[in-house]
């Protein structure tokens, strides 16, 4: 038991060790440790009245909302922007995906492998060519260039074609022009993300071939349904979203 072995000497005011080993301590790792705890423990004051938990930001350690949520602000000051857009034209999951996508936290191979999961292989199943990193699979890979190099053209708002998340809002900020256009451009953006994640999906677990054709007609039909009905659009027409959807939206 640990309060067995630490012992609080009054007179000498430290904790005291009273050790009983059933063997001696191996030299190595056990030593290194033994010494770490101690160091660890100089300085350490021990009370005789029982432990209780406190709250580092509050008054006496006393923990309530209104505190932490101005913590929570004061951390975010000067990140602005790092800040999320969420957008309710498309459903929450689409967003809490491109949300995840935004701070790289995507289960890809590599990630996978980096948390010592046992993944077959960590090249990219789609391509074959590289490693399936976050970047590769979104921006990088044969299959996503080209579905943005579709998107581009069908958009129409874009100069460059996207590298990274980062460089996906920068540029859909840059070419929208007000903030209607700018919220179709990230609504169409995060479907984008989102369909590329099932295409690469159906080729890692269930072997079918990625065609960015295919996933560029999934992302205007899934597109149009949505915003459709989630921006209200009810004049929207099938036959106008095909060529240029800010036009069809009267943007
Ligand atoms: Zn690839």
């Amino acid at each position: 038991m640990v309060n067995q072995r630490l012992i609080w000497d009054k007179n000498e005011r430290k904790i005291i060790f009273s050790w009983d080993w059933r063997r001696p301590i191996r030299r190595g790792r056990e030593t290194n440790a033994l010494g770490k705890l101690v160091q660890l423990t100089e300085g350490v004051k021990l009370h005789e009245r029982a432990d209780r938990w406190r709250w580092k930001n509050g008054v006496e350690g006393k923990f309530s909302v209104g505190k932490l949520r101005k913590y929570i602000a004061d951390q975010k000051q000067g990140d602005v922007q790092e800040s999320f857009d969420w957008i309710n034209w498309v459903p929450l999951k689409v967003n809490c995906f491109a949300w995840r996508l935004k701070q790289s936290r995507i289960p890809v191979m590599c990630k996978l492998a980096n948390r010592g999961v046992n993944v077959e292989t960590k090249t990219c199943q789609i391509c074959q060519q590289e490693e399936e990193e976050v970047d590769h699979t979104f921006f990088r890979c044969s299959h996503a260039v080209e579905v943005w190099n579709w998107f581009s053209s069908w958009y129409g708002l874009m100069q460059v074609l996207p590298t990274s998340f980062k460089s996906m809002v920068e540029e859909i900020r840059k070419g929208a022009g007000d903030m209607k256009t700018r919220k179709l451009g990230l609504a169409l953006a995060y479907i984008v993300l989102w369909t590329i994640w099932k295409t690469r999906n159906g080729a890692v677990f269930k072997k079918k071939k990625a065609r960015s054709m295919n996933t560029a007609d999934e992302i205007q039909q899934m597109s149009f349904n949505w915003i459709k009905t989630r921006a209200r659009f009810s004049w929207l027409k099938w036959c106008d979203w095909g060529c240029k959807p800010s036009i069809s939206c009267n943007m």
